[in-house]
């Protein structure tokens, strides 16, 4: 049977399968986790790290603004967005001091919320305004639905909020649907040139008017926009489109982002327009006020969905492969020890060498000490576990030749090569794979930037 991504998941330590047992206390991981959480291990949690810390980046050098809200909060919030009425099936609710709270299901309203301080504070914001947080959100699902990292009940969004004038859209929108495709393209490496990438327009139904939140006026002018900025993205990239009549949430049109990773298709992203959180937070009333603009809209968006989704995803697409700059360790070098200690110390000196050069480059790599009977052995360990990109021989003959044995996995081929090759080779090689970076590192932070006022 094909593995899924959670036997992978629990392979190379990303996770902690449900059923594995802890003997000692007589009962599985999952009992005492509970349905649709995970614990992210070794593997996991760097690969979590360092995602969290590229889509931070990522969203700082383009000038949003990082926030971060807390994980439980008070369902008067929830009552004034609305979510306690038409979410509450889905949300964890609970009392303190005769205080009711609810686990935070959502991000939105207390992004809300910052806007709100912000213009009442400034009387002078920029628009769009973006905020941008990694937002841990808890939702209940059904202990039946969920499954691995593809649903859980407990995750991390990219989450973001952008506050904006109907006249602004279609830039906004074209600019938000740019970004993406870099993400994708450029940081994570999945083509979007190809079949692989479909969007599917969700719009509302005309005869149903009565059941949406907004006016017939708006439903229509964002809806050309949507349809407009993909038609023009759809002849350059080639996506394929889809859009769905009487699909759309009561406060807004959306877009849903699928992807084929692999051999499967995954919905990841979507980029949801809604009328009805301004009208509730009385965000219209308010710029009214202070800027004379009779209109604002909200749009929600996650690049990735999720950083659990996106994982899942990953790992079961590419059976545990992630992409080289997520991989917990890219390269692995193995000393092939003689027991002749004088020829040895020499395999240790040149390994050292270039494990140390490799950790200036800030690779992560590890160095391990091995003989040539346990050397396959070791080899079949590091590739079904934690996969590193490249593994680095060092023995008798390489010192000899001042060469490096690798055994790689070919991003283009997407096969695993051998090959000799000299020092600068293989920093070229791994140049190559670490090129993705260039997207974020050579950009610069952009802070408060639209906020320059504040210090004058
Ligand atoms: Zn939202």
């Amino acid at each position: 049977m094909e593995k899924d991504h959670i036997d992978i998941g629990d392979e190379i330590d990303i996770l902690i399968k449900h059923d594995r047992r802890i003997e000692k206390l007589n009962r599985n991981f999952g009992d005492l986790l509970g349905k649709g959480l995970q614990l992210f291990s070794l593997g996991g949690g760097l690969t979590y790290y360092i995602l969290s810390q590229i889509l931070t980046d990522f969203h700082v050098k383009r000038g949003y603004y990082l926030v971060r809200t807390p994980l439980i909060t008070n369902t008067l919030l929830y009552q004034i967005s609305g979510h306690l009425s038409y979410y509450k099936q889905n949300m964890y609710i609970f009392n303190i001091e005769n205080e009711e709270f609810a686990i935070k299901p959502m991000n939105c309203p207390h992004h809300i919320l910052i806007f709100i301080n912000l213009l009442e504070k400034y009387r002078k914001i920029k628009l769009p305004f973006r905020i941008f947080e990694l937002g841990t959100v808890h939702r209940y699902e059904p202990s039946g639905s969920v499954y691995g990292l593809l649903r859980v009940r407990s995750f991390t969004q990219d989450d973001s909020h952008v506050f904006i004038t109907p006249n602004l859209l279609e830039k906004e929108i074209e600019n938000l649907m740019n970004e993406m495709i870099i993400l994708y393209e450029k940081v994570f490496n999945i083509n979007l040139r190809s079949s692989e990438f479909k969007i599917r327009l969700s719009l509302h139904d005309p005869n149903k008017m009565n059941e949406y939140s907004g006016s017939k006026e708006d439903w229509e002018y964002v809806e050309d926009v949507m349809r407009n900025v993909i038609n023009k993205l759809a002849s350059k990239y080639n996506f394929s489109i889809y859009e769905g009549i009487g699909e759309a949430a009561f406060y807004g049109p959306k877009y849903d982002f699928t992807l084929k990773i692999g051999e499967k298709e995954w919905q990841l992203g979507t980029m949801q327009l809604d009328f009805n959180l301004p009208r509730n937070f009385k965000l219209i009333e308010l710029v009214k006020d202070y800027f004379g603009i009779d209109n604002l809209y909200i749009i929600h968006r996650a690049y990735l969905g999720s950083i659990e989704r996106f994982i899942g995803a990953y790992l079961e697409s590419f059976k545990g492969r992630l992409p080289f700059v997520l991989t917990p360790i890219q390269v692995a070098i193995l000393d092939i020890f003689t027991g002749d200690k004088e020829k040895d110390n020499k395999i240790k000196e040149y390994a050292m060498k270039i494990y140390n050069n490799l950790k200036n480059k800030e690779i992560r790599v590890v160095n391990i000490e091995t003989t040539k009977t346990q050397l396959s052995n070791m080899t079949r360990i590091l590739e079904s576990t934690y996969k590193p990109y490249i593994i680095i021989y060092i023995g008798e003959k390489e010192v000899k030749d001042n060469i490096y044995s690798i055994r790689y996995y070919n991003i283009n081929s997407k096969n695993i090569e051998e090959k000799k090759i000299r020092e600068e080779e293989l920093y070229n090689l791994i140049e190559e794979l670490e090129k993705p970076l260039e997207e974020l590192n050579n950009k610069k932070y952009r802070l408060f930037e639209d906020f320059n006022f504040i210090f004058e």
